[in-house]
């Protein structure tokens, strides 16, 4: 990885990183407790549930991006970054792009 992609990738992961701290913020927003006294109807609060169980694992999955979006913004300054734990070859630029927070290269990723 050069030092030129280094600082795109740093970047990126920056603005991914607002990104998900954002969006969590909204989800968090959308799955505030259904209280009884709502006065919607008892289909609407079926809805209502429904929803609110597609939203929290659409925050549980955005958290633990977000975890891991930190731990690759710690470790994109290592010499290491960059490479796939797991065979060692450099994970492919545009992967990383697209998943900053990727550890693993496509190959690997896909076993
Ligand atoms: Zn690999």
């Amino acid at each position: 990885m050069t030092d030129k992609d280094r600082v795109e990738l740093k970047k990126k992961i920056i603005a991914e990183i607002t990104k998900s701290e954002k969006d969590i913020i909204e989800i968090e927003k959308l799955t505030q407790p259904i209280t009884p006294e709502n006065s919607i109807g008892r289909v609407s609060r079926m809805d209502a549930i429904n929803n609110k169980s597609v939203m929290e694992a659409a925050l549980r999955t955005k958290k633990s991006k977000l975890t891991k979006l930190r731990v690759a913004l710690i470790k994109v300054d290592e010499k290491d970054f960059g490479l796939c734990a797991f065979c060692k070859r450099p994970i492919q630029a545009l992967r990383l792009m697209y998943m900053p927070e990727s550890t693993r290269c496509v190959r690997c990723a896909s076993r």
